[in-house]
């Protein structure tokens, strides 16, 4: 039988986990600090448990750790790129970025992805799984031991679709902002989606404040499609309902992603109609420069194109930001380096 994680549960699950074995209430809360606070990555270094309790607990409950596979560092700005190694053996990247409001990490959700966005690497080997929330929060934990450094922001923006794998995300989030661990503010963390509808929604019901970010990419039903397979299942104007959704039932404003292809959706129409889906909704517009996919012929428009897309905005009343590209000399894009070491 597949152990249970110890690491998957929160405060409260695991408070009645201990209860229903006759152990005592501020054991769990004692148990869960030293997992998601002091970060320990084994059971014998829980000091203030007894040592009877530590040994069944290793012996009947697994205790997710990741191993640091690799990790690669930004001559150009000092972003770190990991590529773990999971339990299992499957691999994930993630990237720990300094900015002058503080450490960002951006985390994967999944081994790969199912989406097919046609500009993006994740998905080139499909979906292998989700991860659990362990998995999750470990890729934290890890960087915070390696860098000694407080994470302050979290953006779930790297390999993998977080609305493919709901229950979990949702559970990290929760997890990651309790107090009895990193406690870090909801309104640090960034769920990033292609658009999967009922996800967007069902995150509105959930009581987090919590930043979402909508890869939108092309701003007409038959663009969208001819990128992102997404757009087959959900039509843009279903896609912004969501979004008015998710504003009006968290109070959090929406932000677009607009990776920026050269003849494929930089245009002037292109400006103009996302110019118009942003002026009209509390959102925050980003254009990144596509990284590029050799694979795929993808390539990110000139510098002064780029500024003109963000120009024409300005002058339709939208205020966008060309997003920083960090650690380009390290295979900084989504999926890259785990692609590269496994040579899919
Ligand atoms: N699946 C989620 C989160 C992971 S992708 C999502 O789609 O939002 C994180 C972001 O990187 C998305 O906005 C995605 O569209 C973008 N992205 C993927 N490949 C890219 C590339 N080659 N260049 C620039 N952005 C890319």
């Amino acid at each position: 039988m597949e152990k249970f994680d110890l690491k998957n549960l929160t405060i409260e699950e695991l408070t009645e986990h201990f209860k229903a074995r006759g152990e005592k209430a501020f054991r769990a809360k004692q148990l869960y600090q030293w997992m998601h606070q002091k970060l320990a990555t084994d059971l014998s270094q829980m000091s203030n448990l007894p040592a009877a309790l530590r040994e069944q607990l290793a012996q009947e409950y697994d205790y997710t750790v990741l191993r640091q596979e690799q990790v690669q560092i930004s001559k150009q700005d000092g972003t770190r790129k990991y590529l773990f190694a999971l339990p299992d053996g499957n691999f994930i990247e993630s990237v720990w970025m300094q900015y002058h409001h503080g450490n960002s990490v951006c985390i994967s959700s999944q081994v790969g992805c199912r989406m097919g966005c046609s500009f993006c690497a994740s998905t080139l080997g499909g979906l292998v799984r989700s991860l659990s929330a362990a998995e999750m929060l470990e890729q934290i934990y890890a960087i915070t031991r390696d860098t000694n450094e407080r994470v302050s922001n979290i953006v779930v923006m790297g390999i993998g679709e977080p609305m493919d794998n709901y229950d979990n995300i949702v559970r990290f989030l929760r997890m990651i902002s309790d107090e009895n661990g990193l406690n870090i503010s909801q309104r640090n963390l960034t769920v990033s989606t292609c658009g999967l509808v009922e996800g967007i929604k069902k995150l509105s019901e959930e009581g987090l404040a919590v930043t979402l970010a909508l890869s939108l990419h092309a701003v007409t039903d038959e663009k969208r499609k001819a990128i992102m397979p997404v757009a087959n299942r959900y039509s843009l104007a279903e896609l912004m309902e969501a979004c008015d959704t998710y504003f009006d039932k968290t109070g959090r404003r929406i932000s677009f992603e607009y990776a920026l292809i050269a003849g494929v959706n930089d245009t002037p129409e292109d400006a103009a109609g996302l110019a118009k889906l942003a002026a009209k909704r509390h959102c925050h517009v980003n254009l990144i420069p596509v990284n590029p996919v050799t694979e795929r012929g993808y390539k990110e428009p000139d510098r002064s194109a780029v500024v003109a897309f963000q120009k024409r905005l300005e002058d339709l009343h939208v205020t966008a930001t060309i997003r920083r590209e960090m650690g380009r000399d390290i295979d900084g894009a989504c999926g890259q380096l785990r692609r590269k070491t496994l040579q899919l």
